[in-house]
């Protein structure tokens, strides 16, 4: 939700929704430093909100920004600052004598990469050890990811050979990623319930009055939500 409001909803905020979602990636940011979760996500997400506040500054006088344009080139210094800041980010060892990763047997490591789905998580597991990383290239592996992402036909029409002449469905998978949108996939998905006319989470659940609630439930997604907005 944060990165389509980056790509293409800022201008439609109020003066302090931009406030609060300012204050939401520096919360964001914070915690990154701190515990060093999921550092590329947030990396993308304000490269995607620094080019997006560039074309807006440029185009001052023609766009619609709330406010000073003074506080717009503020906000982007600090977007930049940020961007400095997780670049410089140095992963603390991880000091830990039982067991680790790397003693699971094969086939539970190449499990645990069948269940990925986005190729980025695959290449960086890839680079903790060689045998991860002659797990992370098993063809087949790119095979699942790409028949999970994406349609026969999307593929069949940017089939990319490799060398030996078969298809190499890694370098398919990041192409065709740049044509289709990949399957959205989320720890927890917002529902709305089309008998209460409310929204929650799905695992939170909500007390329903429908006789019965499963079939008035619909998964909304982030531009989804967006939309919801839109009159
Ligand atoms: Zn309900």
């Amino acid at each position: 939700l944060l990165q389509l409001i980056a790509k293409s909803q800022l201008t439609s905020l109020s003066g302090a929704a931009q406030k609060n979602y300012f204050n939401i990636l520096d919360k964001i940011v914070r915690k990154v430093m701190e515990d060093q979760y999921n550092p590329r996500l947030i990396k993308d997400l304000l490269q995607d909100l620094s080019s997006t506040l560039c074309i807006l500054i440029r185009g001052v006088g023609k766009s619609v920004l709330v406010g000073n344009i003074n506080i717009w080139i503020c906000r982007l210094e600090t977007i930049l600052l940020w961007q400095q800041q997780l670049k410089n980010l140095q992963m603390n060892k991880q000091v830990n004598n039982g067991l680790t990763l790397s003693d699971l047997p094969l086939h539970m490591l190449n499990n645990i990469l069948y269940k990925f789905s986005d190729g980025w998580d695959i290449i960086t597991l890839g680079q903790v050890t060689p045998t991860l990383y002659m797990l992370s290239e098993d063809r087949q592996l790119w095979k699942k990811l790409c028949q999970y992402h994406f349609a026969e036909k999307q593929f069949c029409r940017h089939l990319i050979p490799s060398e030996e002449g078969h298809i190499d469905w890694k370098l398919m998978y990041f192409a065709l990623q740049k044509y289709y949108p990949i399957k959205e996939q989320y720890g927890d998905t917002l529902h709305f319930c089309r008998h209460c006319s409310i929204l929650f989470w799905k695992d939170t659940g909500h007390p329903c009055t429908a006789s019965d609630p499963n079939t008035c439930l619909m998964p909304v997604s982030p531009q989804h939500f967006i939309d919801l907005f839109k009159f």
